[in-house]
């Protein structure tokens, strides 16, 4: 048996490597994102590719190991080569943040480390660096300090799901009730909140979709009428689903009116700001989504208003106790950590256990940088939207939506003989074959419009004219 231990040490110890190895691994991957974040302004938004990334096969999962560059090799030609560059300043299709490279160095501590940030018990630094990211976004939304909290998710669909069990627990329902709770929407929230809906078993749930002004944001007199409708129905009003921030097109639902209505009829008032939330770190942000602090529970997304990598979603309750009532979990194997309770621990706010300290890669840049660029750049980003907005209109033909609230908007060309919607159609695949910019359409009252996103970090002056060039080039192109 001594033998075959030895023998299994000899293998098992190639798991760490040798200083020397980790200098030379560092150094190459080192390398590549300095040639990376070099290469980026004339590096495609957008490439299509042929093969799709299918030769990541040819190498596969095997006894034998690879050298780090041909690791790097694969993960040039075929993962970051292929489809969409969320990195560029020239995405501007979907609500991308591009990940700001000291987000990067957080996560490398924290892997190196491994340090555990669930339980105070078992790291109480970390957890602290945690909940006081939590803290420091309660504060910006203006919940209350005493009672507010909340947990940093790997996404909004995540802190979605946990916002929406959080609002079922609270209300100690029985299931049977469940077909007699009302949900109220609107056409221009987000996906997951439905999904959520689904996985936290309330499908049976009355869905109302209240309907919109013309700029897509919630009427709050309808939104009452309905509910005094409900109550005569003997159905049970149970939760307002408000945007600040729709996906489409940016637009922020009355958040003051609607949190009244919640409070009035005593209702849970969840509000998604995943994409709008930091603009409160800006003057003009807080003045938009005021009210904003009405909610009960509220999901943000660090890796969009914040330009971190994908990964860093946050939930914020105004009731730190019903997230913990919800979520936490008592098990014998984990009786150490119990005497241990100055702090609310992450695990017990969440569904996850063993889970990556994500704290680190969003404090990192944070203390590192200061708070002041990113305020700049939100500000930026609101500016170059509306730059865009003006400018746009200046090409013959084009029509717009609505001004834009935060940093998205949407336009389409109106041509003179074919149908506007095939014509938008080829517009947006002539932009996206260019590549050079990345953008993404959809559909608004039946309309196919043109979609623009700026949030990501690195979309400067320079890509918004890029972009407005780009665009004029095609409509002639496709006119002719
Ligand atoms: C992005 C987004 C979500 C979902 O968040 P993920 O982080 O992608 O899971 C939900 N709502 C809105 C308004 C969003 O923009």
């Amino acid at each position: 048996m001594l033998e075959r231990i030895k023998f299994l040490e000899d293998e098992s110890r190639k798991l760490e490597p040798s200083s020397g190895e980790r200098k030379e691994y560092i150094d190459k991957v080192f390398n590549y994102t300095q040639n990376f974040l070099e290469q980026l302004s004339s590096s495609k938004a957008y490439q299509i590719s042929e093969d799709k990334g299918i030769g990541i096969y040819d190498s596969p999962i095997s006894d034998y190991p690879i050298s780090i560059d041909e690791i790097i090799h694969l993960i040039k030609k075929h993962i970051d080569k292929p489809g969409i560059n969320p990195a560029s300043g020239g995405h501007l299709g979907y609500i991308p943040g591009g990940g700001i490279f000291p987000a990067a160095l957080g996560d490398y501590l924290a892997d190196v480390t491994n340090k555990y940030a669930g339980m105070f018990y078992a790291s109480p630094g970390a957890v602290r660096v945690e909940n006081m990211l939590i803290k420091w976004m309660c504060e910006m939304v203006g919940f209350p300090s005493e009672t507010s909290g909340g947990n940093l998710t790997s996404g909004g669909s995540i802190a979605n799901l946990i916002a929406i069990v959080t609002a079922r627990d609270s209300a100690k329902l029985k299931s049977k009730d469940f077909e007699k709770l009302v949900i109220y929407i609107t056409k221009q929230a987000h996906h997951s909140a439905v999904k959520a809906l689904k996985i936290a078993g309330l499908e049976e749930a009355v869905i109302r979709h209240t309907s919109m002004d013309m700029h897509l944001r919630r009427k709050v007199d309808k939104l009452e009428e309905q509910i005094i409708s409900d109550k005569k129905k003997d159905l049970l009003p149970f939760l307002i689903y408000a945007t600040a921030g729709t996906t489409d097109i940016g637009a922020v639902d009355p958040l003051e009116d609607i949190g009244e209505i919640a409070k009035k009829y005593n209702i849970w008032y969840h509000i998604d700001a995943a994409y709008g939330g930091f603009f409160l770190l800006i003057d003009a942000g807080k003045k938009i989504l005021k009210g904003i602090e009405k909610a009960d529970s509220l999901i943000i997304d660090p890796h969009k208003g914040l330009f971190l990598p994908s990964g860093s979603g946050a939930i914020l309750v105004r009731d730190q106790k019903k997230l913990f009532d919800s979520l936490h979990y008592h098990a014998s194997y984990l009786q150490d950590a119990d005497n241990c309770i100055d702090e609310y621990s992450p695990s017990d706010l969440s569904p996850e256990l063993s889970k990556h300290f994500r704290g680190l890669r969003m404090w990192l840049p944070l203390k590192l940088f200061g708070i002041k660029p990113f305020k700049a750049a939100l500000e930026e980003k609101i500016l170059l939207t509306r730059y865009f907005y003006e400018q746009i209109q200046k090409i013959k033909g084009i029509e717009v939506g609505p001004y834009p609230e935060l940093s998205i908007m949407i336009f389409r060309y109106i041509p003179e003989k074919i149908n506007a919607d095939e014509f938008n159609e080829r517009l947006v695949n002539e932009i996206q074959k260019d590549g050079r910019i990345f953008m993404t359409s959809t559909r608004i009252n039946n309309n196919f419009y043109i979609r623009l996103a700026v949030l990501n970090f690195r979309v400067h002056l320079n890509i918004i004219k890029l972009a407005l060039s780009i665009i004029k080039e095609k409509i002639v192109l496709l006119e002719s």
